[in-house]
């Protein structure tokens, strides 16, 4: 018997039974004793397009019942090394999303309390700011490896200043994040103006558009990124919509000509030794995505996101 936890295995139980929780790991109700709390934030109010975010947490960890807990691929053994668990939904208020913002953070401050690193599965991209808030007054302003298909640095949306595509404004304004060690990667689509991307370039943001990634392996951009950033915390925010929408059509806003699978994971892997402090996955929409597929593969990412934790050993 291992002294941490393990998920379920389908030779155990079957998968298709069981409890819905990331990768059939136990369910805390309590942060002690646990290295890595996977939550859900399941939400959908601040999103600008097609909702049904909201529904997210609950397919990717349906999707994740077929996942092992061995990386084949690069050796990771998340759980030999790590007590990882599932700690539930955050019990947001759907009819406000001013409210819901606030629950988040002050869940996140009592989480990083703690030594858990928090691993979110969204849920829109708006659960982000309230993330990095908690984040920054725990760290300071950390380094941001934020994979997406937009930059979301409107100003405001409809007059609002909270929403899933002003997150990375507010971010930069309120000193949350280090600009010069922020990296865009795979944004791309069309802009309000010609000048939509320029502006958080000239805050220092590093971007890496998707035309430019197109055909190319990622592993050596990732590691670059990887040097760059050193050893200062760092948070990764995984849009699933940087994905190319036919990899990851059930999302709020598609946009065509983006990452392939393999390069996601590719960039994943390649940050490998970074002290991350937390990640969140976020914009599935599982009404949008009737073969499960988009949630396959963000219940796949945030995996392999999981096995580029401090800590995780590799067999
Ligand atoms: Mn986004
Ligand atoms: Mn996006």
């Amino acid at each position: 018997m291992s002294e941490f936890n393990q998920p379920i295995s389908g030779n155990d139980l079957a998968r298709f039974s069981g409890p819905n929780t990331y990768m059939r790991l136990p369910q805390a109700t309590s942060l002690a004793g646990l290295d890595v709390a996977v939550l859900g934030i399941p939400m959908d109010i601040g999103t600008s397009w097609r909702s049904g975010t909201r529904f997210g947490p609950k397919q990717i960890r349906a999707e994740s019942a077929m996942l092992r807990p061995y990386n084949m691929a690069t050796g990771a053994a998340p759980f030999d090394s790590l007590n990882i668990a599932d700690i539930g939904d955050l019990a947001i208020n759907t009819f406000s999303l001013k409210d819901s913002l606030r629950i988040i953070q002050d869940s996140y401050a009592a989480i990083l309390g703690g030594s858990a690193i928090p691993v979110a599965m969204g849920g829109d991209h708006s659960i982000t700011l309230p993330i990095l808030r908690a984040i920054a007054a725990k760290y300071g302003p950390v380094a941001l490896v934020h994979v997406d298909a937009h930059a979301d640095v409107n100003d405001e949306m409809f007059g609002e200043k909270e929403t899933h595509g002003t997150v990375f404004r507010r971010a930069y304004e309120e000193g949350l994040i280090v600009p010069d060690k922020t990296y865009q990667i795979g944004i791309r689509g069309t802009g309000y103006s010609a000048q939509d991307f320029a502006e958080a370039q000239s805050w220092g943001f590093q971007h890496f558009p998707a035309q430019e990634l197109w055909g190319r392996q990622l592993h050596n951009m990732g590691a670059e990124i990887r040097r760059d950033i050193g050893n200062r915390p760092v948070y990764v925010t995984y849009d699933i919509d940087s994905l190319d929408p036919a990899y990851a059509p059930g999302t709020g806003t598609p946009e065509i000509g983006g990452l392939t699978t393999p390069q996601a994971l590719e960039l994943i892997r390649a940050l490998k030794g970074l002290n991350i402090v937390g990640c969140d996955l976020v914009e599935v929409s599982p009404p949008y995505d009737p073969s499960g597929n988009t949630a396959l593969t963000a219940a796949n990412l945030l995996y392999e996101l999981i096995c580029v934790l401090p800590g995780v050993t590799t067999k």
